[in-house]
């Protein structure tokens, strides 16, 4: 689950740059991690792996994000390819206590130019929670900032994610079904529809239309993939296999 701007972008930048400018403080006493201006820093330890924990976090809570961590980027590394973004990663163990906004309790990712923020609460330190929301900080730092904001739509962005993402719930066959309804949500109010569950089957739609997005080229062709989009491919010009598809 994630934050995604609105179009117009001109409003999502000016958002952005009115949080960078409130979390500037932040950044002068934390110059690297602050640079996801959206989150208070406040009140966090760094861990050897660069990740972020409460400060009064356990050893043992420690031990355990560092270890997901490792086993998240692994699982990337073992569909897609090693990873490359430098997300900031922080583990809260209370989700009220973090600034500037309450956030869910599993894992959500915010962006800005350059990096991207990823945070995940107490319910949500598992392998398929982390390994999602690396692979938004992945995409964006793969497609750029503002290729994202323009080209990428939130099914296509939720379905990368849900490749590496192997909860049952989101593990709708779709078989004799038809996924396609998912791309004709454009916003994150419509995708991620919480009221009623529908957002359930968003997520097993978008992860079946990445899929046949990525079709016998495989996960393996992502990264090549997603560099075309940066330098201006259009999204549907790399996928004749899901325009191929019959009604
Ligand atoms: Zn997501």
């Amino acid at each position: 689950m994630k934050f995604i701007p609105k179009r117009p972008v001109i409003l999502a930048l000016l958002a952005v740059a009115g949080l960078a400018a409130t979390a500037s403080a932040f950044a002068y006493a934390l110059p690297g991690p602050a640079s996801c201006a959206a989150v208070g820093l406040a009140g966090f330890d760094t861990l050897a792996d660069g990740s972020l924990v409460q400060t009064g976090s356990s050893a043992e809570r420690r031990q355990q994000a560092m270890a997901l961590r490792k086993q998240a980027q692994d699982r990337i590394a073992r569909v897609y390819r090693a990873p490359r973004a430098q997300a900031v990663v922080l583990f809260l163990d209370d989700p009220a206590a973090f600034w500037p906004r309450p956030r869910n309790a599993t894992g959500s990712t915010d962006f800005l130019p350059g990096r991207s923020c990823v945070v995940i609460g107490p319910q949500g330190r598992n392998v398929d929670v982390l390994a999602h929301e690396l692979m938004h900080a992945e995409l964006a730092d793969r497609v750029g900032f503002l290729t994202r904001l323009r080209a990428i739509p939130v099914w296509f962005d939720e379905g990368v994610a849900m490749q590496v993402d192997y909860r049952a719930q989101f593990a709708e066959s779709f078989d004799g079904g038809d996924s396609r309804f998912v791309r004709e949500l454009d916003t994150g109010a419509e995708f991620f529809a919480f009221e009623g569950g529908r957002h359930t089957r968003h997520y097993a739609a978008a992860k079946r239309e990445v899929a046949d997005w990525l079709g016998s080229d495989g996960p393996r062709s992502l990264y090549p993939r997603l560099q075309r989009l940066r330098d201006g491919a259009a999204l549907d010009a790399q996928a004749p296999q899901a325009a191929g598809r019959t009604e």
